[in-house]
């Protein structure tokens, strides 16, 4: 099945900052493939509820199942456009307790953030060129450029995914363009006990609130149609990056 309709690929889409940025671009008229490793069901089920969507199973952690899904994803709709890689994973550990973030827990940081993040978008680059419009966007976080963030590992991850983003960028025009954005705090299952940090945001950010998934979608739609725009990292934070 091929026409003239975008397809976007949209990794760890089930919930939060994923699942918003799937229904904005749904809502623009572009078909979502959506993806989570787990909860099987309940993506098949959002899936349905979009206007024209598809829900693919992987784990982005293995390379394979990343060039699976990326393979599935052509075969189900002929062309892929646009790759929004979402999925990610921290583990919250205070910045001084330094034994407690060993080695097994870079690994699996990196392992899904950083090496799962780089495997879907090389599975994707072809396609992407092929599109010849065709856009990846990142999502990394205020803690990618502040001391800030759940875990040493998790900023870490995420200052590579936007020096990734800037290197990839370099190399994949004019075909293709390489984007990221860096949320602040987020209104999602992931932070729902952040409470103190949730409180500290209110009180001390330029726009004194906890920001919404749609903040976020609406911020990676318009790098998508940004068409003279590669290489950068939009805050989307409430400011929360000048603090
Ligand atoms: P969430 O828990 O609601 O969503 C995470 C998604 O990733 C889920 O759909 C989950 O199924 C998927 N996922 C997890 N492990 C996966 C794997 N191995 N393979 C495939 N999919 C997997 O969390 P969220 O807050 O919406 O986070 C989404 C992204 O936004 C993450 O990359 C996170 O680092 C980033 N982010 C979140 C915030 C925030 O405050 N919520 C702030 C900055 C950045």
């Amino acid at each position: 099945m091929t026409d003239d309709k975008r397809v976007a690929l949209v990794t760890g889409s089930t919930s939060g900052i994923g699942a918003a940025v799937a229904v904005r671009l749904a809502a623009a008229g572009i078909r979502v493939v959506i993806n989570s490793a787990r909860s099987e069901a309940a993506g098949r089920r959002f899936a349905g509820s979009l206007p024209d969507a598809t829900y693919i199973r992987a784990d982005l952690s293995s390379e394979d199942e990343a060039r699976r899904m990326v393979a599935e994803s052509v075969a189900h709709y002929g062309r892929l456009d646009i790759l929004v890689n979402n999925a990610g994973t921290t583990k919250v550990i205070p910045h001084p307790d330094l034994e407690a973030a060993d080695a097994d827990v870079w690994r699996e940081i990196l392992g899904l953030n950083v090496i799962g993040t780089w495997a879907t978008t090389v599975a994707a680059m072809p396609h992407l060129r092929e599109s010849g419009d065709g856009v990846v966007v990142n999502i990394s976080s205020v803690a990618g450029s502040r001391p800030a963030g759940s875990s040493i590992p998790y900023a870490v991850s995420k200052a590579a995914i936007e020096h990734m983003t800037r290197l990839l960028a370099n190399t994949s025009g004019p075909q293709v363009r390489v984007n990221a954005v860096a949320p602040g705090l987020i209104e999602t299952p992931w932070t729902k006990d952040f409470t103190a940090i949730a409180a500290l945001v209110r009180e001390s950010t330029p726009l004194r609130r906890v920001g919404l998934p749609e903040d976020v979608a609406e911020s990676v739609y318009g790098l998508i149609e940004s068409r003279y725009t590669t290489g950068a990292v939009l805050s989307v934070d409430g400011g929360a990056h000048l603090l």
